[in-house]
């Protein structure tokens, strides 16, 4: 039994605000976003992290690179940031591999 909540969100066992979907992705808003527009990029195949992540993900890791890109653009954001949280210490809380993209507010923090 797979406990792992962004499978339940893939499953449709649990909610979200989906975006985008097909075959190798789904795209949803995070629960407790950190700018006016923040998405969350998940592979449909559960890989913890991307620290388990190999050569053979290469194609997986690009394409999820550039859907980020192209719905940024969709949503009409002129920049935007992207972020994975890799590992505990890395500030990852959830152990499903996702891409944090995220814009939208008018005063840009730098960090
Ligand atoms: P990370 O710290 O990179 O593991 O980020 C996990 C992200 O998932 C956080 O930004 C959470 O707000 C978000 N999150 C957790 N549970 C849900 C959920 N059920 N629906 C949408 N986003 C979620
Ligand atoms: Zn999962």
């Amino acid at each position: 039994m797979n406990d792992c909540i962004f499978c339940k969100i893939i499953n449709k066992d649990i909610p979200a605000s989906i975006i985008y979907e097909d075959q190798e992705f789904l795209v949803f808003e995070d629960i407790k976003p950190i700018d006016k527009v923040h998405l969350l990029i998940i592979p449909k195949i559960h890989i913890e992290s991307l620290i388990a992540c190999n050569e053979t993900n290469q194609e997986m890791l690009g394409k999820m690179l550039l859907l980020g890109g192209k719905l940024a653009n969709q949503l009409g954001l002129k920049g935007y940031r992207t972020m994975i949280n890799s590992g505990a210490e890395g500030g990852q809380e959830v152990f499903h591999i996702h891409f944090h993209v995220y814009g939208g507010s008018d005063t840009l923090v730098k960090i």
